[in-house]
């Protein structure tokens, strides 16, 4: 007999999340969302799943293709469930996403927080929604669960108002609209409180964050300095142009602003950048990152590089080399070029041929290794902070990421998890620095 009090079983949701960090983010939101509703995330693929959530995107030909895979997949492994496509893929082809067989729902960005109420109010059928209008405030939403995390994402940041002319993501995201400062501020506070030691601000194009209260992206920061014990703020990706020199101020004289910025630079070349419509030149490129090495010293920099634009010559592809050459970047990611439906640059003439994009490619992640072990060699001897995970690596040791962006591996006790420590490295290899941390080497002294 069934006894009356049997507790109703909540609908799992699975979510597989492709593409950039500012995804990931927003599938833990949408985590949150469906949990308010009565649903329960699974933590494995395996075992009963009632809704399958793939959260795709669009950069690049090869991620439209990750994400038809994804969702044969997910058909597969859960015949039953339903499965909704969402993020930037959804939105800038809904009628490609809805013809993938396994498809029971498409998503839009503007809708995707309603989720609940979508995945409540649709029967069996295929339904695309698609094409509201975004909002023109950003909610912050807290974190699904913040246990046991040393670091979280906190998106306060969407859309973007320039016309980059390969880019179909601002096309998916529509205007720039930013997080009010205060809510931000609220969030972090909570964040700290709940034990994270860094908080990572993200957005599509997070140096158009204006909001009341904090009119720019470093008011933000100040804000979140002078009003939260946050022990780490760290910025996702921001342009060239948004640098600014009261941001480089701030990175410079705040300890708890991390000394790390990812720049894209996309080219080297002025005609290449002219045609991608990126608002900067590879001059007022290189003068920003001479800028920062010299005021902020130690600092880690990265970069984004695309190789193989249309019209992307010999000579232009040496100019963005040469660049990147005799730059203080230490890590690269290199894309090569591929045409999205719906970009400006998917009419334009002269690609260059496939192989000439791999061997570009290949050139610069080749640098990129080169670069990024220079840069790590000079840490050998000196001591940095480093933020301690609350998880061992394969080997069992613990891990860490510095202030500068650069990962450690370090021996020591379980206690030093999710605490930030000073470490001394003591050798460089395969991608990462090996180091002790002081704490344990003044416990020894420390003995009789
Ligand atoms: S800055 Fe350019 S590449 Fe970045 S989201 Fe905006 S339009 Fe796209």
């Amino acid at each position: 007999m069934v006894p009356y009090n049997t507790p109703m079983r909540k609908k799992k949701v699975l979510f597989e999340t492709l593409g950039c960090r500012y995804n990931r983010f927003e599938s833990a939101e949408m985590a949150y969302e469906l949990c308010k509703a009565g649903y329960e995330t699974a933590t494995s693929a395996s075992g009963r799943v009632d809704v399958v959530v793939i959260n795709t995107c669009a950069v690049t030909a090869k991620s439209a293709a990750r994400a038809r895979a994804a969702i044969r997949n997910a058909k597969q492994t859960h015949p039953e469930a339903r499965v909704v496509v969402t993020g930037c893929y959804s939105e800038t082809s809904p009628g490609d996403v809805a013809r993938v067989d396994g498809v029971d729902m498409v998503v839009g960005n503007a809708e995707k927080f309603d989720i609940g109420d979508v995945l409540s109010g649709s029967g069996d059928e295929t339904n695309i929604f698609v094409g509201a209008d975004m909002p023109g405030d950003l909610a912050v939403r807290p974190v699904t669960s913040m246990e046991g995390r040393t670091n979280a994402y906190l998106n306060v940041q969407s859309g973007c108002d320039e016309k980059c002319s390969f880019c179909v993501v601002r096309l998916a995201r529509g205007r720039s609209r930013s997080a009010d400062a205060a809510s931000v501020a609220e969030q972090v506070r909570r964040m700290s409180d709940a034990g994270i030691k860094e908080v990572v601000l993200t957005g599509i194009n997070i140096g158009q964050y204006g909001s009341r209260g904090a009119s720019t992206l470093s008011g933000l920061i100040r804000r979140l300095v002078d009003t939260t014990d946050i022990a780490r703020i760290r910025l996702s990706s921001i342009n060239p142009n948004d640098v600014t020199d009261e941001l480089i101020d701030l990175i410079a004289t705040e300890p708890r602003v991390c000394r790390h910025l990812h720049i894209p630079l996309q080219s080297g070349s002025d005609l290449i950048l002219q045609r991608m419509r990126r608002p900067y030149t590879a001059r007022y490129y290189e003068e920003t990152l001479d800028k920062l090495a010299a005021l902020v010293p130690g600092i880690g920099l990265g970069a984004d590089v695309m190789v193989g634009f249309p019209g992307e010559t010999e000579e232009e592809f040496r100019r963005t080399y040469d660049l990147l050459d005799r730059s203080p970047l230490m890590m690269l990611h290199v894309f090569a070029y591929s045409p999205r439906p719906g970009a400006d640059s998917s009419h334009m003439a002269d690609v260059p041929a496939r192989p000439v994009a791999k061997q570009r490619s290949a050139a610069l992640k080749e640098l990129s290794a080169l670069k990024g072990e220079r840069m790590r060699g000079r840490f050998v001897g000196k001591t940095l902070d480093v933020l301690v995970e609350s998880s061992y690596d394969r080997n069992g040791r613990l891990k860490g990421f510095a202030d500068n962006y650069i990962p450690v591996l370090l021996d020591g006790p379980d206690r030093l998890m999710n605490t930030i420590v000073p470490v001394r490295m003591i050798q460089e290899s395969v991608g990462r620095l090996y180091g002790e941390a002081e704490e344990k080497r003044s416990e020894v002294s420390l003995c009789p």
